[in-house]
């Protein structure tokens, strides 16, 4: 299945339903597919080869996306946010290829090898021309939906290829076809040029849902358009959820209307989402482990496990608020060791993932192995009920003399604190045990003793899980979608 005729679906069953936009300045599904049929005329008459889209959050994403499925060409977002030269050097490994740029990002990409620059509003413009909504487009072809960039969290972004098998095979085994009912909206704030942002516009208009975007996330800006537009889906990552319940309390708006909130992206504080499930008792939360390899998400924590963690007392169900759920019907998960066997339950090694929304490449790269299983680099175990705990990145486990320590685990310990408004746990070298336990806090208000803070540790886990280091500072380093850039933390600690 091709991700272009996601939209073609959707425009055939409900052609007069909104897809897009705050409801004043709505288009519907008819309209944005003939948007993408005009966007795609336009862009084939500028030059070849991928079609890039840099820019805000807006409905010349989705049309840019379907537009470049409709010619089969590789649509490639990218992060505005990084600097020109990055950003220069990235576009580079897209050429050839034709650049959807906001008007006032022009000048930062100019004169890239290869690369033909067309404005935003001349795009805008030209999907909005009659004339070009007819033209004939080259048949579908089984090819490259979308290149993306990871994150870059552990280093250099890796280019993933996803294929339409991939994207479609995501879309079409978690979301039911129109299943959305009229009226319900999804709220997007996570940037286009993340996996959760192409894959948010896929399984909103395969849906049938109104996908209103928000041009650049605050969580100001995200309480007020959920609470206008009344928004009953959304996504967000730990670190937006958190500043959302703050605007939540600080203001007392509760959105009625909102029915269904998932995060994922990072791991969740247990603080965060106990918080959450405190303030909006009438929204399901669903938690969502993927990796923009996988297409999005791979394995999920319902709302029932949600409400169970914080009903019943039994340790085992709370505990389950710390994992990333069971995976999808349509994925298969395993855990490895180091020579590649496969783990039992309860045995912590690298997550190992198959199916057939599992990209198996980067730009000129095999990276699945000959049964088609991907290696994600985290490290994480199952228990025996089939539920998945990550404990971090591989390489940000400590390994402290032979024992393997997970940050994650520390961090929800110490957020428990009064004290500590925001931590991270890293390893740092110790000459003794290779790796010794650090911990960089951001304090709420004065830093307190460090002897009380790993007492606390030393309270509720291993000794051995006590850091040792302690250092104090007024921020820590996040990445624009609000990952924690811990290599910047080790770097500083040695
Ligand atoms: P790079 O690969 O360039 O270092 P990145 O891995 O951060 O960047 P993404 O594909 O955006 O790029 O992130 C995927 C990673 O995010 C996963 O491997 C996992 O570590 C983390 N992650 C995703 N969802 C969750 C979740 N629900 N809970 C905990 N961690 C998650």
């Amino acid at each position: 299945m091709h991700t272009a005729l996601l939209l073609e679906m959707a425009a055939g069953a409900f052609p007069d339903r909104l897809a897009l936009g705050p409801r004043a300045e709505g288009i519907t599904f008819e309209e944005l597919s003939a948007r993408a049929r005009a966007g795609a005329a336009f862009l084939a008459a500028q030059g070849d080869g991928s079609i890039v889209f840099l820019g805000l959050n807006g409905p010349a994403l989705p049309t840019a996306v379907f537009a470049a499925g409709l010619l089969a060409r590789p649509f490639a977002p990218l992060n505005y946010r990084l600097p020109d030269a990055d950003l220069r050097r990235l576009l580079a490994r897209t050429a050839p290829s034709v650049a959807v740029v906001d008007d006032d990002m022009l000048g930062r990409v100019e004169g890239v090898d290869g690369v033909a620059l067309v404005a935003r509003s001349a795009f805008e413009a030209a999907c909005r021309d009659p004339a070009l909504r007819d033209a004939a487009h080259d048949p579908l072809d089984p090819d490259v939906a979308v290149l993306l960039f990871t994150s870059g969290t552990t280093g250099e972004p890796k280019a993933a290829v996803l294929r339409h098998a991939n994207l479609a095979s995501y879309v079409i085994s978690t979301v039911e076809f129109m299943g959305a009912e009229e009226g319900e909206a999804a709220l997007v704030s996570v940037p286009p040029y993340h996996i959760a942002g192409v894959s948010a516009v896929l399984t909103g208009i395969y849906g049938g849902r109104r996908i209103v975007h928000l041009e650049a996330f605050t969580p100001e800006a995200w309480v007020e358009a959920a609470a206008a537009e009344e928004i009953t889906h959304a996504m967000l990552v730990p670190t937006m959820l958190g500043r959302v319940l703050d605007v939540l309390e600080a203001t007392g708006e509760r959105l009625p209307a909102l029915r269904a909130l998932s995060y994922g992206g990072g791991r969740m504080p247990v603080t965060v989402i106990r918080r959450a499930l405190d303030l909006l008792p009438h929204v399901d939360f669903v938690n969502a482990y993927g990796l923009t390899e996988t297409s999005s998400t791979i394995s999920v924590l319902g709302p029932d496990d949600h409400r169970l963690a914080i009903t019943m007392d039994d340790p085992q169900v709370q505990a389950r608020l710390g994992s990333v759920g069971r995976p999808l019907p349509s994925v298969e998960i395993q855990i490895r060791g180091p020579a590649g066997e496969v783990l039992g339950p309860g045995e912590a090694g690298e997550v190992y993932v198959r199916g057939e929304q599992v990209s198996g490449e980067y730009l000129g790269r095999k990276v699945t192995d000959d049964d088609g299983w991907f290696a994600t680099k985290d490290s994480g175990w199952i228990d025996a009920e089939g539920y998945l705990f990550l404990e971090g990145r591989l390489d940000d486990v400590i390994v402290r003399g032979g024992e393997n320590i997970s940050p994650g685990e520390i961090e929800d310990v110490l957020r428990t604190h009064p004290a500590v408004a925001d931590v991270a746990v890293v390893g740092a070298p110790d000459e003794q045990w290779g790796e010794r336990v650090a911990a960089v806090v951001v304090p709420r208000g004065a830093a307190p003793p460090e002897a009380e803070l790993a007492d606390w540790v030393r309270a509720k886990l291993r000794s051995t899980k006590t850091p040792e280091t302690w250092v104090f500072r007024e921020e820590l380093p996040y990445n624009d979608t609000g990952k924690l850039l811990r290599r910047v933390l080790k770097a500083e600690l040695g």
